[in-house]
């Protein structure tokens, strides 16, 4: 190419400086000598232009055999590649055989989805529980004696020691590098920002007065005495809730959130959840407690599985149940679509990853009595729900009000034989449905009609 060029502007300036001799034979030497500054100047021009212009005439197309200057370069022309090679002494073009790229499937359009001004305002689907104000439970409101569940938020985290047990300095470390970075985070993402909590403490212990057995299933006082001696030196009135953390010792045999005298808090050893990946969602697990989320699993084995952190999650996911959010008013009443009447004609509804922030629906709930109810949302990988594709999907569960902690309040109903296995080889409940896939159950048909990146669709209808 650029030989090619040179050729044409050597002839070039061949012609003119002919011509320019033929037509003006009269012109001075001093003339001349300009006319051949011109010429250099021409000549610079199409030098230039020759370097500057881009290989895109004919010439320069691969061809199998072809002479090519770059070894590995390869070059796509008319749909086939091409790969410069050494072959012997030469560098040649050849032919590369590419792998057939498949065709994007034809996305199937969307489909429409019902008019949600039929459906029933969300406090419809509130449900009460028997116990409203007292324990925590899985109905609505929230009991007054929980702590604030929105804006932003302070907690003040106490480490101990006892007479007979001594600190350990490992309380610090496994606080300060895992269980307060983990539950920060994953409370910013599951409140989607409307719960931004920090967790404050001072890097010493303090030292009970009286023995650990003292404590022994009196935890109420155990809070109240490590906040009486952290008051001497903190400020106990800027925190919503206190973490107290003990050293190991089986004089303390429980752990989990307690009311105090003062308000609530969370108490527990380190033993348990010390260098234990699987335990580093304790803390966040601890805090759920005191916003009032109790147990929605069953103790004797019907596993709530993956999807929420106050469930045996086993590393699956750090996030809760949509449910749980509603109640905490981190899903607004506007993300959910509330049938409150249950399903009397077919509805169809986009439901974007519970996961997710932005307004979108995240939660269908079909009333089916004054205390129970069909919760139906989307699971997808986020930060905080550590999913592979096939354990992503739809997740339909049943919610009973009346039903205590730990006897199965949540019960997952879609899939009930889609397990997986968690990060200690437990196995545990997924549940959720892929495309087409459905669930019958309270005389409530649903089903996976439409995917796509950002949500999936469901229509319900009355199967009775
Ligand atoms: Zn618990």
């Amino acid at each position: 190419m650029i030989i090619v060029a040179f050729v044409i502007a050597a002839t070039t300036l061949t012609v003119m400086w002919l011509l320019l001799a033929h037509f003006l034979p009269d012109v001075s030497s001093r003339s001349k000598k300009s006319l051949l500054h011109l010429q250099t100047g021409l000549l610079a021009v199409i030098v230039a232009f020759t370097f500057s212009y881009p290989s895109v005439s004919a010439a320069t197309h691969p061809k199998v055999g072809k002479e090519c200057s770059k070894i590995g370069q390869t070059e796509v022309h008319k749909g086939k590649m091409f790969k410069c090679v050494k072959k012997g002494k030469k560098v040649v073009w050849k032919r590369v055989k590419t792998a057939q790229v498949p065709r994007p499937a034809v996305t199937q359009s969307a489909p429409a989805t019902s008019d949600r001004s039929t459906f029933s305002p969300a406090l419809g689907c509130k449900l009460g529980s028997p116990w409203p104000d007292e324990s925590e439970n899985a109905g609505f409101p929230r009991g007054a004696n929980f702590a604030p569940a929105l804006g932003d938020r302070k907690s003040l985290v106490i480490f101990v020691e006892f007479p007979d047990v001594p600190r350990d300095e490992r309380q610090i470390q496994e606080w300060k590098n895992h269980q307060i970075p983990a539950a920060e985070k994953a409370y910013g993402v599951m409140s989607y920002g409307k719960y931004n909590l920090r967790y404050e403490y001072k890097e010493k212990f303090f030292r009970l007065n009286d023995p650990s057995l003292y404590y022994y299933k009196n935890y109420a006082k155990l809070i109240q005495d490590a906040v009486a001696q952290a008051q001497k030196e903190i400020d106990i009135s800027r925190y919503d809730f206190v973490n107290v953390v003990t050293p190991n010792t089986d004089n303390i045999p429980d752990e989990g959130a307690a009311g105090w005298a003062g308000g609530i808090g969370t108490m527990g050893p380190i033993g348990e959840y010390l260098d234990n990946p699987s335990k580093r969602n304790w803390l966040m697990h601890e805090t759920g407690h005191v916003l009032g989320l109790m147990h929605g699993y069953d103790y004797r084995g019907a596993s709530l599985g993956a999807w929420d952190v106050m469930a045996n999650s086993f590393g699956l996911s750090d996030d809760l149940l949509g449910w749980n959010k509603f109640k905490l008013g981190w899903v607004a009443d506007t993300e959910i679509d509330c049938l409150g009447d249950g399903v009397s004609r077919e509805t169809v509804h986009r439901l974007g990853p519970i996961g997710a922030a932005g307004e979108n629906t995240k939660l269908v709930v079909v009333k089916l009595n004054e205390t129970e109810a069909l919760g139906i949302e989307l699971r997808r990988k986020t930060d905080i729900d550590y999913l592979t594709a096939e354990a992503e999907g739809v997740l339909v569960y049943k919610i009973d009000t009346k039903i205590p902690s730990g006897e199965g309040a949540f019960q997952i109903v879609s899939n009930p034989t889609k397990f997986s296995t968690g990060t200690n080889g437990n196995r545990v409940l997924l549940g959720t449905m892929k495309l087409n896939e459905e669930v019958d159950f309270a005389g409530v048909k649903v089903k996976v009609i439409h995917e796509d990146s950002d949500s999936a669709y469901v229509s319900l209808s009355s199967s009775v």
